[in-house]
């Protein structure tokens, strides 16, 4: 079991008490999060890597300090961090949720897995879906490839026969406002694999204002195209979203732990954007009280100004954060742990 190493700060608790606390439903599912194991990955000594583990445990520490009080569901990703043995990965993964209430897991999928071991492995019942990954695109290409690039198009048909999910971080620099990417997911989603349900993660890889502001029309008329909201600390791709999707098609994700746990946010300039890390920028703060807070509460200060400017009813607030996903996944409502 792994101890959570949880850097939360006074400025983090107030900003929750005086701004969150009342926002946040009782109840969470996270649908982008992961759970990591040193021992997975190869190639390098265990203990030269500056990352450490993130079990189930880990997560539920991290939430009773993020989100006292409520009532937590996830759905966990693979990892896919640099070097990982995929079969070991998935094994712990599988030990870590076997029989826990309330989890649900997509599995690391590379271009070289066997399909017969993703279809041993997606017989266990917590596991509903794949999770692929851009840097381990055949063509060598991890800014600029395209879907079937890094799913190939067997493990899509294979999606699509058993109807299951595929959390999908898209490449490209437009992410989801590129041409390809957009021609795509048209063709799969409605006429090549219709039953495959998409989890567009990061907003559609929105981080800043333009790829949603561009794509959001098209995707929208698009059937089995859900978001979740990992990561995307800048209010504007959720004005968009909120404002032009159904919101039912939108899934709270935070990713955590080490890719929103820190404190600092997605710096969006222009149409790019950076994972700033402000312990590490060297900034003065002349003119105020400078304490940055973590991420995810940044991510949560967007969405709550884009649900008011959007003007969501409490009860579609409760669908962000959990009921869609639960819904659509099939998790039922006592399923899993209180953390009161
Ligand atoms: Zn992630």
């Amino acid at each position: 079991m792994a101890q959570a190493n949880i850097d939360y700060r006074d400025c983090d608790r107030q900003v929750w008490e005086e701004e969150l606390e009342d926002f946040v439903p009782s109840r969470i599912l996270d649908a982008h999060i992961h759970c990591f194991w040193r021992s997975a990955v190869t190639g390098v000594d265990p203990d030269s890597l500056k990352k450490e583990d993130n079990d189930l445990e880990t997560l539920n520490q991290w939430a009773e300090v993020l989100y006292p009080g409520r009532r937590m569901q996830y759905l966990i990703l693979g990892h896919p961090f640099p070097g990982t043995d995929v079969a070991k990965h998935v094994e712990l993964n599988r030990s870590e949720i076997d029989g826990v209430p309330g989890v649900r897991h997509n599995r690391l999928v590379t271009p070289s897995c066997k399909l017969e071991d993703i279809e041993r492995d997606l017989k266990h019942p917590q596991f509903v879906g794949l999770k692929p990954y851009r840097t381990h695109s055949v063509t060598g290409d991890i800014a600029q490839c395209r879907i079937h690039e890094f799913l190939p198009h067997e493990q899509m048909e294979f999606a699509n026969h058993h109807g299951l999910w595929v959390t999908m971080h898209l490449s490209r620099f437009h992410g989801c406002a590129d041409q390809l990417n957009l021609q795509d997911l048209e063709e799969y989603t409605t006429k090549r694999y219709p039953n495959l349900k998409w989890m567009l993660a990061h907003c559609a890889r929105s981080f800043t204002y333009w790829p949603m502001q561009e794509a959001v029309e098209r995707l929208r008329d698009m059937p089995n195209i859900h978001y979740d909201t990992s990561a995307v600390t800048d209010p504007r791709p959720y004005i968009s979203l909120l404002t032009k999707e159904d919101t039912r098609r939108i899934f709270w994700g935070s990713d955590g732990v080490g890719a929103a746990f820190f404190h600092g946010h997605y710096a969006a300039l222009g149409r790019a954007w950076e994972h700033y890390d402000a312990d590490r920028g060297d900034l003065q703060f002349p003119h105020c009280d400078g304490r940055p807070i973590l991420a995810v509460y940044e991510q949560l200060l967007s969405m709550k100004f884009a649900a008011e400017i959007a003007g969501l009813s409490k009860d579609q607030v409760e669908g962000l954060f959990w009921r869609n996903a639960a819904t659509a996944l099939g998790i039922g409502e006592e399923e899993g742990a209180s953390n009161d």
